[in-house]
């Protein structure tokens, strides 16, 4: 079933942690929900051989800035259709880091033209310096260009710029679960499930 499909009845949970929060955000699995990252995707696409955007991405994400979501949508979009493709039962996907600014929500708006429910946008609250010191640690291993100081302040002047009005924007809306993902990642763990058990 491809999304376009008039009637397609999709149902989404938002993640918009933005500054580069650790999340358990795998753990949607358990409630029927596919987990798909939207930097794992644009990670990807920079990988592949001849991909015509890798270049473009690369500089985005180490400058911290947002992808165009025609490249970011187009990713998702698909990869929501090869899930649905496989198994047409899979109509709930937890899509993690996006929308994060205005051109991303009115591309996914656009594309999904009234077919997706947003259940809830779960919001890692977290404190700036604890945010950069989990990413720096994760680069040790992660091999990520923006996993250093310089990408990661830009990542948070964009976060503050452009994600946070996003965020108040579903904020009003009702939308918004707010997580305390300073906390360790037991606890963080415990309240995303309490979330999950009451809305999922
Ligand atoms: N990114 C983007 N659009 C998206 C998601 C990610 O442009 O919808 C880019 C952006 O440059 C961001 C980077 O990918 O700073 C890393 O995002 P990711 O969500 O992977 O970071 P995490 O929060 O997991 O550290
Ligand atoms: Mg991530």
């Amino acid at each position: 079933m491809a999304l376009t499909s008039p009637g397609a009845a999709l149902q989404f949970v938002v993640l918009v942690p933005g500054k580069g929060v650790a999340g358990p955000g795998t753990q949607g699995w358990k409630y029927g929900y596919t987990h798909l990252s939207a930097g794992d995707l644009l990670r990807d696409e920079r990988k592949r051989p001849g991909s015509q955007y890798g270049e473009l991405i690369e500089n985005y994400i180490k400058e911290g800035e947002i992808v165009p979501v025609e490249i970011t949508i187009s990713l998702l979009k698909r990869a929501m259709d090869q899930t649905m493709a496989a198994n047409s039962q899979k109509n709930k996907f937890l899509i993690d880091g996006f929308p994060r600014n205005e051109d991303n929500l009115q591309g996914w708006n656009k594309t999904m033209d009234g077919k997706a429910d947003v259940s809830f946008v779960l919001f890692f609250d977290c404190d700036n310096e604890i945010c950069i010191s989990r990413c720096l640690e994760r680069g040790k291993s992660s091999g990520r260009s923006d996993d250093n100081r310089e990408s990661l302040e830009k990542r948070i002047h964009t976060y503050l710029q452009s994600t946070k009005p996003i965020i108040d924007l579903y904020e009003r809306m009702g939308k918004v679960r707010k997580v305390d993902a300073s906390k360790s990642v037991d606890e963080v763990f415990e309240k995303v499930v309490q979330i999950f058990d009451k809305e999922g």
